[in-house]
C-alpha cells in the first residue's frame, strides 16, 4: 500500500514537472511561428514576388497574440502561486501530530543513529510542531510558508445554523487527518490531506485545485482555449492564402494548426466542464455522484418541535463562564443548540443558489473579476453565521417541511404570502367582485411561527468563553 502510494505520488510529481516544460517549449515554438514566420516574414516584410507589405494586419496580430500570452502567463502563475501558498488544506487534528511524535519517539527508542535534536528539527519542517503559546500547531513545507491554524473544532460547526453531518448529527470525521471535515471538504489521497471544496488533483500545476484556486484554473484554461483558437485561425487563414499563391505548404504553419486544434479541443473541454460545475455549484468530485447523492444536514431548530418529530435530532450544549454584570450565582451558564438531522432527496444540491448566483460565488461579483485573476472567489470566505457555504432553496424547503424555519425565513415567507394574497384579492376584485376575497388556498404549517427565541444572543454567548462541549443524541 505504502509502495503504491509512493509510486502514485512520485508519478504525479514527475508528470507535474515534465508537463510545464513541454508546454513552455510548445508555446515558444508557436510564438516563433506566429510572430516571426507569419507576422514579420510574411505580412510585414514579405518577398516581393508574393504581395505588398501589410503592416496593419501584422502589428494587430502581434498585439493580440501578446495580450493573450500575457493573460495565460498571469493566470497560470496566479494559479501556481495559490496552489503552493494557499492550497485550501484543512489543518490536521492535534491527535495526528501526537501520533507523529509518538512514532518519532518509538524510532528513537529502537536505536536510530540520528540524534534527537536533529530528528525533532526535521520533523518540525516536514510535519509540524506544537506552538506552546497558542496550543496551535505550526505546519508547512518550508520555513517560509509555515503558518499557524487550528484544526476545525466541533464548535466551528454547531455555532452555525446548518452544517453537513454524519447520520448521527456529528460533523464528518477524517480518520486519516484526524480532524473534522468542513462542509464539502474532501480527503485527497495524492497528498494525504483534507482539502476544502476540492475539485481535482492537477498535474499541470502539481497540486490540488480547491475553492481557493478553482476560479484561477477556469480563467487559465479559458484563456488557453482562446489562445489556441486564435493561433489556429491565424495559421489556417494565411496557410490557405500562401497555398493559393505558391501552391506549396509551409510545414511550421501546418504544425501550428495541428497544435492549436489538439490543445484547443482539450482546453475548450476543460473550460466548458469547469464552467458547468461553477454554474451548477458543484465540483468534479461531487459531480461523480451528482444525480443520486443524498446530503445529510444538521439544521438548527430555533424552538423545540410542537409535536414529536419524525426525524432524528442532536443537541450540543456548551458551558460558558459569565463575566461582568452576568457573573452571579454559579458563574456559569449552559447554552443548548438543537439540530434536526435531515436528508436531501437523491440528486438535490443544497448549495445550489441558481445558475448566475452560483457562477458569481466562484468567479466574483464584478465583470472584471470574471476575466482577471485578481481576487479569490467569494465562496472562500466562511465567516457567515448561517453556514460555511451559502445554502439554497432546497434547505429552505427542508426547513419548511420539517416545521423548523428560522425566524427571519418565516418572516420572509409571511411577507411573500401577504404580497401574493394582496395580488390575488386585487385581481379578484377587478374581475369577479369581492365575493371570494379572503380565501387562501395554500395555508400551511409554516404560517405558525413562534416568538423569536433569541438565537443571535445564543451565538454571541457561544463565541465567548466556551469551557466544554457536550453532545446529546436523542
Ligand atoms: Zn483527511
Amino acid at each position: 500500500m505504502a509502495q503504491a502510494l509512493f509510486n502514485k505520488t512520485a508519478a504525479n510529481l514527475w508528470v507535474s514537472r515534465i508537463i510545464p516544460l513541454v508546454l513552455i517549449v510548445i508555446v515558444a515554438y508557436v510564438t516563433w511561428v506566429v510572430i516571426v514566420l507569419i507576422c514579420a516574414n510574411y505580412l510585414i516584410n514579405p518577398p516581393q514576388s508574393l504581395h505588398t507589405p501589410r503592416h496593419g494586419a501584422g502589428i494587430a496580430i502581434i498585439v493580440l497574440y501578446s495580450i493573450l500570452l500575457l493573460l495565460i502567463g498571469v493566470t497560470y502563475f496566479r494559479l501556481l502561486f495559490t496552489v503552493i501558498h494557499n492550497p485550501g488544506y484543512v489543518p490536521r487534528g492535534p491527535q495526528w501530530y501526537a501520533r507523529q511524535e509518538q512514532k518519532t519517539r518509538g524510532k528513537h527508542r529502537h536505536g536510530r543513529q540520528h540524534s534527537k535534536k536533529d530528528s525533532d528539527s526535521s520533523n518540525e519542517k516536514s510535519e509540524g510542531s506544537r506552538d506552546p503559546a497558542s496550543n496551535a500547531y505550526i505546519y508547512g513545507g518550508s520555513p517560509g510558508t509555515a503558518t499557524t491554524e487550528l484544526a476545525p473544532s466541533i464548535r466551528d460547526f454547531y455555532t452555525k445554523d446548518a452544517f453537513v453531518c454524519q447520520g448521527d448529527g456529528r460533523p464528518i470525521w477524517c480518520s486519516t487527518c484526524l480532524n473534522y471535515k468542513p462542509d464539502r471538504a474532501h480527503h485527497c489521497s495524492e497528498i494525504e490531506r483534507c482539502t476544502r471544496k476540492m475539485d481535482h488533483f492537477c498535474p499541470w500545476v502539481g497540486g490540488v485545485i480547491s475553492e481557493t484556486s478553482f476560479k484561477f484554473f477556469i480563467q487559465f484554461v479559458a484563456w488557453t482555449a482562446v489562445y489556441c483558437i486564435f493561433n489556429l485561425i491565424v495559421a489556417a487563414y494565411f496557410l490557405a492564402e500562401y497555398k493559393r499563391k505558391t501552391h506549396t505548404i509551409n510545414v511550421h504553419w501546418l504544425v501550428t494548426i495541428c497544435l492549436g486544434a489538439l490543445f484547443g479541443m482539450f482546453a475548450i473541454g476543460m473550460a466548458g466542464s469547469s464552467l458547468q460545475f461553477a454554474i451548477l455549484n458543484t465540483t468534479t468530485i461531487e459531480n461523480l455522484s451528482r444525480r443520486n447523492i443524498v446530503w445529510t444536514l444538521a439544521l438548527y431548530m430555533p424552538r423545540p418541535p410542537e409535536t414529536p418529530p419524525n426525524f432524528r435530532t442532536i443537541s450540543y450544549s456548551a458551558k460558558q463562564r459569565l463575566t461582568g454584570s452576568d457573573a452571579t450565582g454559579d458563574q456559569a451558564a449552559c447554552t443548548i443548540r438543537s439540530f434536526a438531522i435531515l436528508h436531501t432527496k437523491p440528486g438535490e444540491n443544497p448549495f445550489d443558489l441558481g445558475p448566475f448566483q452560483n457562477y458569481k460565488t466562484v468567479m466574483g461579483e464584478h465583470w472584471y473579476d470574471w476575466f482577471l485573476p485578481i481576487k479569490y472567489s467569494p465562496c472562500c470566505f466562511h465567516d457567515g453565521t448561517d453556514s460555511q457555504f451559502t445554502l439554497g432553496p432546497v434547505v429552505q424547503r427542508m426547513r419548511r417541511e420539517a416545521g423548523i424555519e428560522l425566524p427571519e425565513e418565516a418572516d420572509e415567507e409571511k411577507t411573500h404570502r401577504r404580497r401574493r394574497h394582496r395580488r390575488r384579492r386585487r385581481h379578484r376584485s377587478d374581475t369577479a367582485g369581492t365575493r371570494d376575497a379572503g380565501v387562501v388556498q395554500d395555508d400551511g404549517p409554516n404560517e405558525k411561527v413562534g416568538p423569536d427565541t433569541g438565537k443571535h444572543g445564543d451565538e454571541v454567548d457561544l463565541e465567548s468563553g466556551l469551557a466544554n462541549t457536550n453532545v446529546i443524541v436523542q
